[in-house]
């Protein structure tokens, strides 16, 4: 008779006796070993959008072992994502899932000891200075310079370090920007505008352009985390034409650079944009702020019978109306798909979710 070794309990709930066992080829590397390793344990991170970037750098960080990542994004699932935001399904795009929302639930099957707390918003100031501490790294997965500018100036102000990263077409950039800088505004005093950058919906996006930038970005997190000194320059790589290059910048920050001699910090002075287009989108966000808060019960049942399609989930609330549809997230931020004119996006918020939501 052979014998069988016999299972005892449930290696999914029961501790493990040896918890870092399942990094033993991370630790291996030169440079991480288990000191590494319970730094990345203890460490927090918050990673700002869940698209591409910040599904591609939430993935790598669970896996790595990062002990508690914040997930912030105002978006919804939509299928024209899935090509490259892979922590997505077709049934998170069919119901509309938050962003946020569907990536903490696939997260949570790759790491159950990682701490991945999920925000539905907009990484306004409000936001920022409302997190319950001060995170020991910030990640870009933005897809517009104002929120970069604005994590730029927070994080100098609040002695943070981040990881700038950007992706469009077949090439893409990124760079650490150390707690001492130099930082962004040290190589681009003011955010480029409007016309001068491209986007998703111009000039597209391939996937590998994705994975080569958070590449760069996650062995610099991984890196920041444990200790080891980060690369200085500017990734930059091009995965149609096979270039992947590291331009050298100063090491020091700009002699002129008003953020980092902590002379003002023009990001943090700026009023809050209330309707603001979505990069690539054909769709507006418009964000009333605490003022007025939003019942979504009460503005469910004034819309009963006035628009179409109206479907409460456990997050949003969901309708059309005058060719548009409205994402409505409790507190009253709104998705209006189907207009880029932000003044139209707000006059068709204030007539069907506004104090007079429905009423017409
Ligand atoms: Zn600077």
């Amino acid at each position: 008779m052979t014998t069988h070794p016999v299972t005892t309990g449930d290696p999914l709930r029961d501790p493990p006796r040896d918890p870092l066992g399942r990094y033993s080829r991370q630790m291996r590397v030169h440079g991480v070993g288990e000191t590494g390793q319970r730094r990345l344990a203890s460490a927090t991170v918050l990673i700002v959008g869940c698209g591409a970037l910040g599904s591609h750098s939430a993935q790598a960080l669970v896996r790595a072992g990062v002990g508690t990542v914040w997930l912030v994004d105002r978006d919804i699932v939509e299928l024209s994502n899935l090509q490259r935001q892979v922590l997505f399904s077709e049934a998170d795009a069919i119901a509309g899932v938050p962003k946020a929302i569907a990536a903490a639930a696939a997260l949570g099957g790759a790491n159950s000891a990682c701490r991945v707390v999920p925000h539905v918003a907009d990484c306004s100031l409000d936001f920022l200075r409302n997190l319950p501490a001060r995170p020991d790294l910030v990640l870009d997965g933005t897809d517009n310079f104002p929120t970069r500018y604005l994590l730029n100036d927070w994080c100098a102000e609040q002695g943070v370090p981040w990881i700038y990263a950007g992706a469009v077409g077949s090439e893409g950039a990124a760079m650490v920007v150390p707690a001492g800088g130099p930082c962004l505004r040290c190589l681009w005093p003011e955010a480029p505008q409007g016309a001068d950058v491209g986007n998703c919906e111009t000039v597209g996006i391939l996937q590998p352009a994705i994975a080569a930038v958070t590449a760069f970005q996650v062995a610099e997190a991984l890196k920041l985390l444990v200790g080891a000194a980060p690369t200085r320059g500017v990734f930059t790589c091009d995965v149609w034409r096979g270039q992947y290059l590291l331009q050298q910048v100063a090491d020091r920050p700009a002699p002129d650079c008003p953020v980092c001699r902590r002379e003002r910090f023009p990001a943090l002075l700026a009023a809050p944009t209330e309707a603001v287009t979505l990069c690539g989108r054909d769709a507006v966000q418009i964000d009333p702020g605490s003022r007025a808060p939003i019942d979504l019960a009460a503005l469910a049942a004034r819309l009963d019978g006035a628009v179409d399609d109206l479907r409460r989930t456990a997050h949003l609330l969901r309708f059309a109306a005058d060719g548009c549809r409205f994402s409505v997230f409790p507190g009253g931020r709104t998705l209006v798909f189907g207009v880029q004119d932000p003044l139209r996006a707000r006059a068709l918020f204030d007539r069907w979710v506004g104090a007079h939501g429905g009423a017409s």
